[in-house]
């Protein structure tokens, strides 16, 4: 019989149940017993839930208060000595204070960085390393989990991080190579696969994801010496978990592993199947990742069972698992909770729970064909329907798309052209000040959206709020003396969903959670058609702010690729042409504002870097398209207005070229916290356009002084030419209070007018 697997659930639940109790025990309302008794429960629901959905053998271990990859940096002791005190007295309080600082009792520790895991919007704690630092065994959260399991009936398969994995993915604090701590890490992992053994696990599954990413010759050597150690170990069965793309060189390497499987991605890879059945030894176990774990499709089943019933001719059904591409983790937890989805768009749908029954319709539909009958000739309706679908087809989007040529990716003149008009028209000062766009986003202003949304605060007496609050933004602003104001955006949810909300081809779940870190949580809007925009967007909000002020308003956008890379996308076409159709819907609304008077227009586009593929030999191609697409929604304009860009969390060194040929007059991005390091790379580039590097780190309550951020400007004009500089925070303002807010920006007018005199 074939076998249905599950590479890792979604742990937050289904309402999001593990974010409240984590949040209700932080604030000290309820206890480290009642949060484990959520967790518990959580589990065991989940474990029951999958098996019913018709998976054999569910993961255990896939759970965490946080984070896995903190979860093994805890289990193995990989502890920075600064938290060593707490974890030893209090462990659960030491965990936390990894994941999330803590400030109390004369504690007072910052929480280990984070940063996005591979390709993905899920972030996980990094763990600090150091040479020489040892590691052992602390707790048995592994066992545990696996004996809970047990408990209830079913047979599970641990999942931990792989070893070389786990060291690619940590920093050391030295400078040391982390891979060198390897044989120091190999023997807690063949302790605990022991440990595992003897628990009676038949199986244990070590993610290995780093194996689809370029790989030099010694970290090859790392995997082949790791696995080798532990095959020697007395162990349960080891499958190695590779996701998110091709093994492509690094197949002869995996499948020389000596191992008992390989879990392969399908889904993003399809092609590599055939390599990977021909490079895998006789009686190894294939792991067929069939099921798209990162996205809301219906699975195309037909194709699916294409490549199970070769991988099933290869490898027979003993040798054949059937899974999600890759944990479901990405994945929101189960569509029948979407009661207000339409019907026809619900049932082109699948989140997890969903997305394992389909698995066991292919499994079934190998070994008993009849049984999977209905259930394929239903999708295949489904499928069928979205194919057809005009409200996924637009004749006229295609029309537009078809007809872009490169011209519609061109600005009229080259920027010193530009620069010349602009200076003109807008007639700013040396330095001139500016912010990024949202102003605080308070209590206040949040429970007015809500009461708004449920009813209880009508529209007319909503839309009055928001415009006293746009225009006790504007007297602010012009109080503090910036030169380019912003209208505060305090009419936005979020930066995307505000866009999303307005644009046709976009839809919304209510409960499409995906764990983002912690119990942090997003709901990304599901882009399901063609993209049109049925009318302006952000006209009226900017030129009503527009209207109280002589000084310049800028208009505010989220650009293209970030809508796109904080979405779910269509899985029918690329994702190029679908940044293009936000593009195109963008530079109309670019226009509009344009027409509008408004002179001063910013697109933002955080998310370029984290788009970037895990293989450096896809960079240019995508690199070309984003850069691109945020091209098509800016170049409509005249010469004399303004396209702002702002990017933040970003490193520019390797993506300088692409950042230089978005050709924005202005970027804006995030250095304070590196102390201008982040500017380097536009210096070494010898960048042309203008540039705003934050002085004020926004991320923090702390309020920076003039002298702080006039030095921070004095090194920027060190390397810049002075007529390229601009003076701003690092990012938005919504998370900060008026207070502090006003005062930070007083003092960056301060430091800007003072460079003035001094340069
Ligand atoms: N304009 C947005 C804001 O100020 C930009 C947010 C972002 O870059 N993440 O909030
Ligand atoms: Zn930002």
């Amino acid at each position: 019989m074939t076998t249905v697997t599950n590479l890792g659930f979604p742990r937050i639940g289904a309402k999001r149940e593990l974010k409240r109790a984590l949040e209700a025990f932080w604030s000290g309302e309820s206890s480290a017993r009642s949060l484990q008794d959520t967790a518990s429960g959580l589990r065991e629901r989940h474990w029951q839930l999958q098996r019913e959905a018709g998976v054999d053998v569910p993961p255990s271990n896939d759970f965490s208060f946080y984070d896995q990859v903190l979860d093994a940096a805890f289990l193995f002791d990989a502890i920075p000595a600064r938290y060593r005190a707490l974890a030893d007295a209090e462990p659960l309080a030491g965990y936390f204070a990894m994941a999330r600082g803590v400030q109390r009792d004369g504690y007072d520790l910052h929480a280990l960085e984070m940063t996005k895991w591979l390709d993905t919007n899920y972030h996980y704690l990094v763990p600090e390393l150091q040479a020489g630092q040892g590691f052992a065994l602390r707790g048995d959260k592994p066992l545990a989990e696996y004996r809970q399991a047990k408990a209830l009936g079913i047979e599970t398969r641990p999942v931990l991080i792989g070893p070389v994995t786990f060291l690619l993915l940590s920093k050391t604090t030295d400078g040391s190579r982390a891979l060198d701590l390897l044989d120091a890490l190999l023997p807690v992992y063949v302790q605990l696969l022991g440990q595992l053994k003897d628990a009676g696990a038949q199986w244990v599954q070590l993610d290995e994801p780093t194996l689809v990413q370029d790989l030099d010759e010694a970290t090859r050597a790392a995997f082949t010496h790791a696995y080798a150690v532990l095959a020697k170990a007395a162990r349960p069965k080891v499958l190695v978990a590779t996701y998110f793309g091709a093994l492509d060189d690094n197949l002869p390497l995996a499948a020389s592993l000596p191992v008992d499987g390989l879990h392969v991605d399908l889904v993003r890879a399809p092609e590599q199947l055939d390599a990977v059945i021909k490079a895998l030894p006789p009686g190894r176990v294939l792991s067929a990742g069939l099921v798209n774990g990162r996205n809301i499709w219906r699975t195309h089943l037909d194709n699916a069972l294409v490549l199970a019933r070769y991988a099933h001719g290869h490898v027979g059904s003993d040798a054949l698992w059937l899974a999600p591409s890759c944990s479901l983790l990405h994945s929101p937890v189960d569509l029948d909770l979407e009661k207000k989805l339409d019907d026809e768009l619900h049932s082109w749908l699948a989140f997890s729970r969903q997305k394992l029954q389909e698995l066991r319709v292919l499994a079934d539909a190998i070994d008993a064909p009849a049984r999977a009958e209905d259930a394929l000739a239903h999708s295949r309706a489904c499928i069928e329907s979205r194919r057809r679908s005009p409200r996924v087809h637009k004749a006229a989007v295609a029309a537009r798309l078809a007809a872009l040529t490169a011209a519609d990716a061109q600005r009229h003149s080259p920027y010193p052209q530009r620069h010349l008009a602009q200076a003109g028209a807008l007639q700013l000062p040396r330095f001139p000040t500016t912010t990024i766009g949202s102003f605080p986003q308070t209590l206040e202003v949040r429970e007015a959206r809500a009461s708004n949304k449920s009813g209880k605060l009508s529209d007319v007496d909503y839309d009055a709020f928001l415009a006293t609050q746009t225009e006790h933004c504007v007297r602010v602003q012009e109080q503090i003396g910036l030169d380019v104001l912003v209208h505060g955006e305090f009419e936005r949810n979020d930066m995307v969903e505000y866009f999303g909300e307005q644009l046709d081809g976009f839809a919304f779940t209510k409960n499409g959670w995906v764990q983002s870190y912690g119990s942090r949580c997003v709901k990304p809007p599901v882009i399901f058609g063609d993209v049109t925009r049925p009318q302006p967007m952000t006209v009226r909000w900017s030129q009503y702010a527009q209207s109280l002020t002589d000084r310049p308003m800028k208009g505010m956008l989220t650009g293209p690729v970030t809508v796109l890379q904080w979405s779910f996308v269509r899985d029918d076409q690329s994702r190029a042409d679908t940044c293009r159709q936000i593009a195109l819907a963008l530079r109309d609304e670019v226009l509009d504002l344009e027409a509008a008077g408004i002179g001063v227009i910013q697109i933002d586009e955080p998310a370029i870097r984290e788009g970037l593929p895990l293989r450096r030999a896809q960079w240019r191609e995508y690199l070309d398209w984003a850069v691109e697409a945020f091209r098509i929604s800016a170049s409509g304009v005249r010469d004399a207005t303004q396209i702002h860009t702002h990017m933040c969390y970003s490193e520019f060194n390797d993506i300088i070229h692409s950042v230089a040929a978005m050709d924005a007059d202005v970027i804006s991005i995030e250095t304070s916290r590196s102390r201008m390091e982040l500017l380097d790379a536009f210096v070494r580039f010898q960048y042309p356009n203008e540039i705003g590097p934050g002085v004020y780190d926004i991320h923090s309550p702390r309020v920076p002084d003039k002298e702080e951020m006039l030095a921070l400007l004095r090194k920027a004009a060190e390397v810049l030419r002075p007529e390229q500089i601009w003076v701003n925070p690092d990012c938005g303002l919504k998370t900060r209070g008026w207070k502090e807010t006003r005062a930070a920006l007083e003092a960056l007018v301060a430091a800007a007018r003072q460079l003035r005199e001094e340069t």
